[in-house]
């Protein structure tokens, strides 16, 4: 098989079975999805969702949050894993959104990486979801599911996943490629136990096919 046939045949069983795909993070706007992106780094999308109803009542626009004081805002994601960096970095994107963005959510990848709390990762987030730009986020899911399939080869880093993943994925399925490798990782091809008996990928999973071997 080639490697073109292979993300074919990923491509195709993911149309047919994950036709919908999407974000599980909850947001109305470009605002609350940049929020919601940084709280979301070494969390849960489900531990976000329950913390950010009350930052979105209390802040509920870009300015609203650049006018927090880190006192007021940190008890409100105290529950979250590094909550000292995420209020720093909130209140700091917020400020900078205001004062060198105009109060608007900037819509590139150089742009967003200038803000705090803000990577790569999360830049590629925000403009594949809100803007549809074939921008391909690399996370430990992505990074793992697309090595045990073989979509990726020999790659040492999230950007070089990226970047062999952008090769071969048309430009118009970028975005929700992400999602469909991001939910297999967290619901199917769980890292450590991965349920390869319920995986429809089997056959040309490489990472199984060790697996039977062995
Ligand atoms: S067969 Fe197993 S290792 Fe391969 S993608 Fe499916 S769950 Fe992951």
């Amino acid at each position: 098989m080639t490697r073109k046939e292979r993300f074919q045949y990923v491509i195709d069983y993911f149309e047919q079975h994950a036709p919908n795909a999407e974000t599980e993070l909850l947001y109305d706007n470009p605002y609350q999805l940049l929020v919601a992106v940084i709280l979301s780094a070494q969390c849960t999308d489900k531990r976000v969702n329950m913390t950010t109803p009350a930052i979105f009542a209390q802040y509920p626009d870009v300015e609203a949050l650049s006018k927090a004081t880190f006192d007021d805002l940190f008890p409100l994601i105290r529950s979250i894993s590094y909550p000292n960096n995420k209020t720093k970095h909130l209140i700091g994107m917020a400020n900078m959104v205001m004062d060198d963005f105009n109060g608007e959510i900037p819509s590139s990848v150089p742009e967003l990486i200038k803000l705090p709390g803000v990577g790569r990762k999360t830049a590629n987030v925000i403009t594949s979801v809100i803007y549809q730009q074939p921008n391909m986020a690399v996370d430990t899911h992505v990074f793992r599911v697309s090595a045990r399939l073989g979509l990726t080869v020999n790659a040492k880093t999230p950007l070089q996943t990226e970047q062999q993943l952008l090769k071969y994925i048309p430009e118009e399925k970028v975005h929700i490629a992400h999602h469909w490798l991001i939910l297999h990782g967290r619901y199917i091809c769980l890292a450590r136990n991965p349920k390869c008996g319920e995986c429809g990928l089997r056959p040309i999973c490489k990472y199984y096919k060790q697996l039977v071997k062995a």
